[in-house]
């Protein structure tokens, strides 16, 4: 499961809303415990892909460490990763599958359709490795300050 604050859910929302017609991607810092992704903070991260932005997204490895270590300093682990998907659904592509190595990560995509976005799911990469990894549609939980709310059941 993922968890996250509602300010966390609409800041990642938003980013791919202004980063439209091209894709946003960032890092998800948090804690890891008994199969939840508890999200603390949101790291919007530069798209370093030129060539094709609108359906390709990449995070530098320089960019990756930096926000690693930052994370480590207030006891925060990489948790998850999101990009936005323009005018195309909140399903993980081939090249998104292919892409993802970090197992017990959620890997969350937010549809923006027109520059509006919709609907957002989050995948969990499972297994050990390259070999045997495989993507698993994960629960989102939006904290929302004391109450519990499921977002994304337009989907
Ligand atoms: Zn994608």
């Amino acid at each position: 499961m993922l968890l996250l604050s509602s300010e966390l859910y609409e800041a990642l929302r938003r980013h791919g809303e202004e980063t439209y017609p091209h894709e946003c991607c960032g890092v998800l810092l948090g804690i890891s415990e008994d199969g939840t992704n508890d999200v603390k903070s949101a790291v919007r991260a530069g798209n370093t892909r030129t060539d094709s932005a609108h359906n390709r997204y990449n995070i530098s490895p320089q960019e990756l460490i930096k926000i690693q270590r930052e994370g480590r300093v207030a006891g925060l682990d990489i948790v998850g990763f999101y990009h936005s998907h323009p005018d195309h659904p909140a399903q993980w592509s081939q090249t998104d599958f292919a892409e993802a190595h970090w197992v017990g990560c959620s890997y969350v995509i937010t549809a923006v359709e027109k520059g509006t976005a919709t609907v957002t799911n989050s995948f969990l990469l499972t297994g050990t490795g390259e070999e045997d990894k495989a993507f698993e549609d994960e629960k989102i939980e939006v904290r929302v300050t004391g109450k519990m709310a499921v977002p994304g059941l337009r989907s």
